[in-house]
């Protein structure tokens, strides 16, 4: 929270500097053109001075007027109408020799007129203005780019961190590796007596919250090393070349510390393929070959390892992968049952627990989970364990905190007519029967018909295993499960609703996916349509093949929709039990549940 706050201030204040600095360019430009149309005249110095000098020789001067404070004459000839502009070099020297003119003979009409004060002061004002305005916007630039006295919001971050390989959970795997980079950071010299090369960068590649911050932290900790840390997205700014130079900073850093860690956060910010050369991207490519060249040029003395960051590895420029560069990369999954308990355990240390709590059972419940996901339904556990005046976190705290982190706060107070309430008890009574039908599907949670974020209810299933694969036969029950609350709608109101959008949002993701993504049509055979990597493979197919493919995906639907409405036809009466029991009592529990349908 409090983070959030400093990030919206400081977003605040960076969009005030970018009014005031609009407003400053306008009025300069504003600014310029008045003083270029004022001093207009002063410009036209059509006739030189030797010109004028020749002409007075001449006697065809008829009349000098000299403006005080400026080295301009109005010159104006005998035969003609409009004054000229003469540019005097040395007004001293101009006066005598027009006065020894005079003296010979020639006679000119010699006037010297006082300027106004005002227009004066406003002049030289003016003259001045651009150059004012300059100076501030060089020193606001600076300012925001934390160049500045005290303005250091996005410099790097020199750490020393107190974490331990034993505060990162699971990633038994990802260990080894790490373990492996502190030993060169702590004894460099054993591996260079070896010939071996010392690693320069590790790319760590995962989902955010997985724990990528957290293992640079720990290789960092357990090495006794400082930890020096920059996000990706902070590089690239608005202004050119600056980028650049903070990586050049950061390395400067690094090498005085060394041996340290150095932790880019984002690399794909700066990092991501260098394709067109349009003005952002030109700017990353500083940023980038900056990067490039200050891991090339470490020293074989200096241990300086560089971690970064990324959950898109298939974006980055080549470049930053070829050895000496990134050339080593770990891959950090999302925790499986064992790891998520694991994790929990280490989030639940410093906290109370009542007995009913089992962290087991609530990583089975979390499957998908990531590592941050986890810390957090902990942290929120506590929180209404404390806003409950409890003196211990209960199941039910835990229980709230993960519907909270899943689905969004719940909306007691939002008004629900009877009549939606109704359809809600319907359409979800209607899920969770034909889920109770369907083997694959079968495992509800919980039915509810309090409303959540935008869905007026939910039905939740456990999810007990981590699967790596997904049967056909189960997508396909996942869709006849997805279309029970619109079928439901449809028998026990007779009228259908915008409820089921979500429902059939995805429903057609999942058909979409089936027929062009994992080849479970016999129809459409073993294809796999992949238009980012080639727009062109529909065509390559054809439009009949389009045809085809929409035809199929359109039958599973269908199918499903219809099978959903089958399966609720043979059994109203638990339609009806159920939806009744969640009008009355808006949650209906697992065991609860199974002892209607058993009853029926
Ligand atoms: P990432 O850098 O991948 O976005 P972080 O390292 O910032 O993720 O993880 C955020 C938080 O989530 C960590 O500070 C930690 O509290 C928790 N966390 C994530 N993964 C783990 C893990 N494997 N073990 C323990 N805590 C974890
Ligand atoms: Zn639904």
């Amino acid at each position: 929270m409090e983070s959030k706050n400093n990030d919206n201030k400081n977003n605040k204040k960076q969009n005030i500097t970018i009014i005031i600095s609009v407003i400053l360019i306008v009025i300069a430009i504003v600014g310029t053109i008045l003083f270029m149309k004022y001093n207009k005249k002063d410009e036209n110095k059509d006739f030189s001075y030797s010109q004028l000098l020749t002409s007075i020789d001449e006697g065809l001067v008829e009349e000098v007027e000299m403006v005080e404070g400026s080295n301009t004459a109005k010159v104006k000839l005998v035969n003609e109408e409009e004054k000229k502009n003469v540019l005097i070099p040395s007004i001293d020297s101009f006066m005598e020799l027009v006065q020894n003119k005079s003296e010979n003979g020639i006679k000119i009409n010699f006037n010297q007129k006082e300027r106004n004060i005002f227009v004066n002061i406003l002049r030289t004002l003016l003259s001045f203005l651009p150059t004012i305005i300059l100076v501030v916007l060089v020193f606001m630039i600076f300012k925001m780019q934390g160049l500045g006295e005290k303005g250091k919001v996005y410099d790097s971050e020199t750490q020393r961190t107190k974490t331990k390989f034993e505060d990162v959970a699971g990633l038994d795997e990802e260990k080894q590796e790490m373990i492996e980079i502190v030993d060169f950071l702590k004894h460099p010299k054993k591996f260079q007596e070896m010939g071996a090369k010392v690693p320069r960068g590790v790319l760590l590649c995962g989902n955010p919250g997985t724990g990528k911050t957290l293992i640079a932290k720990a290789i960092a900790g357990e090495a006794d090393v400082p930890f020096i840390s920059m996000s990706g997205s902070e590089f690239i700014e608005m202004f050119a070349g600056l980028g650049a130079s903070r990586v050049r900073k950061l390395f400067e850093k690094a090498r005085k510390v060394a041996p340290c860690i150095v932790f880019i956060d984002e690399i794909d910010a700066i990092g991501s393929r260098r394709t067109s050369s349009s003005g952002a991207e030109t700017e990353n490519n500083q940023t980038l070959n900056q990067l490039l060249v200050e891991m090339d040029g470490f020293d074989t003395e200096e241990t300086i390892i560089v971690l970064a960051a990324t959950n898109r590895p298939e974006m980055l420029d080549k470049a930053l992968l070829r050895p000496g560069r990134f050339d080593r990369q770990i891959t950090v999954a999302l925790p499986d049952l064992n790891g998520r308990e694991a994790i929990l355990n280490i989030h639940a240390k410093g906290k109370q627990f009542a007995e009913d709590v089992n962290l087991r059972s609530i990583a089975e419940d979390t499957a998908g989970f990531t590592g941050a996901e986890l810390a957090n339904i902990l942290n929120e556990a506590a929180i209404l364990a404390t806003i409950r005046e409890r003196t211990s976190i209960t199941n039910k705290d835990i229980e709230d905190a993960l519907k909270k982190v899943t689905v969004g706060i719940e909306k007691h107070n939002r008004v629900v007519s009877e009549k939606d309430k109704k359809r809600t008890a319907v359409h979800e009574a209607g899920h969770a029967v034909v889920s109770h039908f369907l083997e694959t599907q079968k495992d509800i949670k919980e039915i509810s018909i309090i409303p959540r974020g935008i869905a007026g209810g939910y039905t939740m299933y456990k999810s007990s295993e981590d699967k790596c694969y997904i049967s056909k036969n189960e997508m396909e029950e996942k869709l006849i499960a997805l279309f029970g609350g619109r079928a439901a709608e449809k028998l026990a109101l007779g009228d259908i609703s915008t409820g089921a959008s979500n429902d059939l949002e995805v429903a057609n993701d999942i058909a979409k996916n089936m027929v062009t993504v994992y080849g479970m049509s016999d129809t459409v055979g073993q294809i796999h349509i992949n238009l980012e990597k080639d727009p062109y493979q529909l065509e390559l197919l054809g439009d009949k093949y389009g045809d085809i493919i929409g035809n199929e995906i359109k039958s599973l639907v269908d199918n499903a929709y219809f099978k959903a409405q089958t399966i609720l036809a043979n059994h109203m009466d638990a339609l009806e039990v159920v939806s009744n029991e969640l009008l009355e009592n808006e949650v209906i529990a697992a065991d609860r549940f199974e002892e209607i349908m058993a009853n029926m």
